[in-house]
């Protein structure tokens, strides 16, 4: 099941704490499209003939491009990529609309997923009209929270207004798979706003909430800002509280089904657990990453460097071959975040007796202290251990 993400490397502002790369000013989108269109031909074969289930837009902002402009790029992909059958032309939403009353036996059988990160701001009557003749049927809008002064303060371009009255055009205009980010542990969120704000994601049915604790990355405008005492620093105190305050999303039924991601049963991001669960996947875009299983490639994260050896037909990305401790390491890491867990026996198979003699007696301590938990053979976080999932992972680490 590989899948195909596109990097789109513009936004509207700069939010405070952004690390992921993009630009904020939007004059090289026309040049960036051609490149873009020319990189989907220049990696065709990087997937060797695996068909493509999945494809997800993230950045930057996607909808910062028209829907037309985004479906050309499906267009491109679906001639030169192996795209499952069931994502091949003509597929837009309006046909997954008719088919709704179809029976199940009439339904493609594995539905295609196709993403778009979409900002509230961006959600007009125009276009979601456009977007409805395009093949998007999933949306992952950013909300981060349903209150004016959170977004303030981490600079978001739109308004808790702006963001409701998106998701509810959305929802009018058909669509369901829609998944909502909202931060947490940003100073000016106190406890009862972080739960009115997940009350308010489940009161507006979305069917899948990404929520992200706010982190201080290096070079970001928060850094710079809370270093020169201009914003409030984090307090990590109030970050594990609002963690703990999420029980109340599993009260409502939805599975807890990732560290950062609660969905309802059958609502989970297909695009998402592929990564977790090592499927291969191809990054289009500046600074988009690449898997094949063996190795790992990463874009040069510079726009104009992108645009320039693209559009010239040279590549412009770094490799590194994965060894096989790296391998058991991201297995490790990515597997106990999630709540498949972490199969023992699968690193029995895939690294041998001793990796695997080293993997149990490394977690022997965390068992313990009751922060892992076995159960025929597949080791999971407990509650208390989510909350150091970093540091229990890496003391299972080979290094
Ligand atoms: S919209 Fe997203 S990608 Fe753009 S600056 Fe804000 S957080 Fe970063």
């Amino acid at each position: 099941m590989a899948g195909i993400y596109i990097h789109i490397p513009f936004c509207r502002c700069k939010c405070h704490y952004c690390n992921f790369f993009s630009v904020a000013s939007r004059k090289h989108k026309p040049a960036f499209l051609h490149a873009l269109k020319k990189e989907i031909e220049l990696t065709r074969d990087y997937l060797a003939g695996q068909p493509v289930h999945t494809v997800y837009f993230g950045g930057g902002t996607p909808s910062l491009y028209t829907p037309g402009e985004l479906q050309e790029i499906l267009g491109s992909l679906a001639t030169l990529h192996p795209l499952s059958s069931a994502l091949r032309p003509p597929y837009p939403l309006t046909l997954l609309l008719k088919e709704k009353g179809k029976s199940s036996a009439q339904r493609p059988a594995s539905p295609p997923e196709i993403t778009m990160e979409i900002n509230p701001d961006d959600v007009t009557e125009a276009f979601v009209a456009g977007l409805r003749n395009t093949w998007f049927n999933r949306l992952s809008i950013g909300v981060q929270s349903f209150f004016e002064e959170d977004l303030k303060w981490l600079n978001r371009s739109h308004s808790a207004v702006q963001a409701i009255k998106a998701i509810k055009r959305l929802q009018e205009a058909g669509y369901t798979n829609i998944s909502i980010d909202l931060i947490y542990g940003i100073p000016t969120l106190t406890d009862d706003h972080w739960e009115q704000n997940l009350e308010q994601a489940v009161s507006l049915k979305i069917p899948h909430i990404s929520t992200y604790s706010l982190t201080v990355e290096p070079h970001t405008a928060l850094d710079i800002l809370i270093n020169k005492g201009k914003l409030e620093k984090i307090s990590e105190e109030g970050s594990i509280r609002h963690f703990k305050r999420m029980q109340y999303l599993r009260e409502a039924g939805y599975l807890h089904y990732e560290i950062s991601n609660f969905s309802l049963p059958g609502s989970e991001s297909k695009h998402n657990s592929n990564y977790w669960k090592g499927e291969h996947y191809l990054g289009l875009g500046p600074s988009a990453h690449s898997f094949n299983g063996v190795s790992r490639q990463w874009n040069v994260a510079s726009l104009n460097e992108y645009i320039a050896k693209t559009s010239a037909g040279e590549s412009c990305f770094e490799m590194e071959q994965l060894t096989p401790d790296q391998r058991y390491n991201e297995y490790v890491m990515t597997s106990l975040r999630t709540m498949w867990g972490c199969d023992s026996q699968k690193i029995m198979d895939d690294f041998g007796y001793t990796v695997y003699g080293f993997f149990k007696n490394s977690a022997l301590p965390f068992i313990e202290k009751e922060l892992l938990r076995e159960d025929k053979g597949i080791y999971y976080l407990t509650d208390e251990g989510q909350l150091f999932t970093d540091q229990v992972s890496s003391e299972l680490f080979m290094v």
